[in-house]
């Protein structure tokens, strides 16, 4: 059975509750671990999703969960992190408040023309996208965002990588690539290298699957198959939006992936992770 998620979203971000409604339903479900994830704010606060003048809310607001269900469960403070390429942000990887950093590619910038284009939104919109900013060329973008995560993961090895591949999420629907050419798989294994470097934990996220928008959770089997080989560790992560998802996506679970290849605890990892850099 799965008793930890990292990777949950509250009211202070696009969640629908409260976040102790969030911590309730992980006891109930008998969770060892719970991490909150809410969307760090840009430094351009119109886009922020969480804004600026609410973090210190947020901080307070687990903190005290973190104390009233101590007993219970251990619960820890991070956010989900974008990096987008070429553009400022605040330094929240070095965060001294969160316990972990989730670091996850939403954007992806087009540097000629300057323009961004948005990969998880309406499957419309992204492919009218691809055509005004990318020209129709698929390649280059995907390039892009996996370009994108590459730096991030060498330049601030956040402790987890967010869905490694939501570049795909539309795919099932708009088929606007072929997952088995040899230039995206070449992508992947060139990602998985730095990620390899990095340290940086890969989530197995199975939003888009209980949502119904992938056959296979973020990453791809095979990408998960990769990760084994070359000793990558992964974690699960249900993506929570809304209470009940803590216990959606897991169901297959265990027909993809070997529950012994998993770090049993995010807090232990991240642990030894920092001796090792004391060091
Ligand atoms: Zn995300
Ligand atoms: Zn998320």
């Amino acid at each position: 059975m799965l008793s930890s998620n990292y990777h949950t979203h509250s009211k202070f971000c696009d969640g629908c509750t409260e976040p102790e409604l969030v911590v309730i339903k992980a006891i109930e479900l008998e969770y060892k671990e719970l991490g909150f994830s809410s969307h760090a704010p840009y430094k351009n606060d119109e886009c922020s999703i969480m804004k600026i003048d609410i973090v210190e809310n947020y901080f307070s607001e687990i903190n005290r969960l973190k104390n009233k269900y101590k007993s219970d469960i251990q619960i820890l403070t991070g956010l989900e992190i974008d990096h987008i390429s070429g553009h400022e942000n605040y330094d929240w990887f070095n965060s001294p408040e969160l316990d972990y950093t989730l670091g996850s590619v939403h954007f992806v910038y087009n540097k000629t023309l300057g323009h961004f284009i948005s990969i998880d939104e309406k499957p419309e919109k992204f492919i009218k996208e691809i055509e005004n900013i990318y020209d129709g060329n698929v390649q280059n973008l995907i390039h892009d965002y996996y370009h994108t995560i590459r730096e991030m993961v060498l330049k601030y090895a956040p402790d987890i990588l967010g869905h490694m591949d939501i570049i795909k999420k539309f795919n099932q629907k708009l088929h606007f690539f072929d997952e088995d050419t040899t230039w995206y798989k070449d992508e992947i294994i060139e990602t998985l290298d730095a990620i390899k470097t990095s340290g940086t934990i890969v989530e197995i996220n199975t939003r888009g699957y209980y949502r119904g928008w992938t056959r296979e959770f973020y990453p791809s089997n095979w990408i998960i198959e990769k990760c084994v080989d070359l000793k990558i560790p992964m974690i699960i992560n249900v993506d929570a939006h809304h209470p009940n998802h803590l216990k959606e996506g897991f169901d297959c679970i265990s027909k993809v992936i070997d529950y012994d290849a998993l770090k049993p605890s995010l807090l232990e990892y991240i642990t030894q992770r920092k001796k090792e850099k004391k060091r």
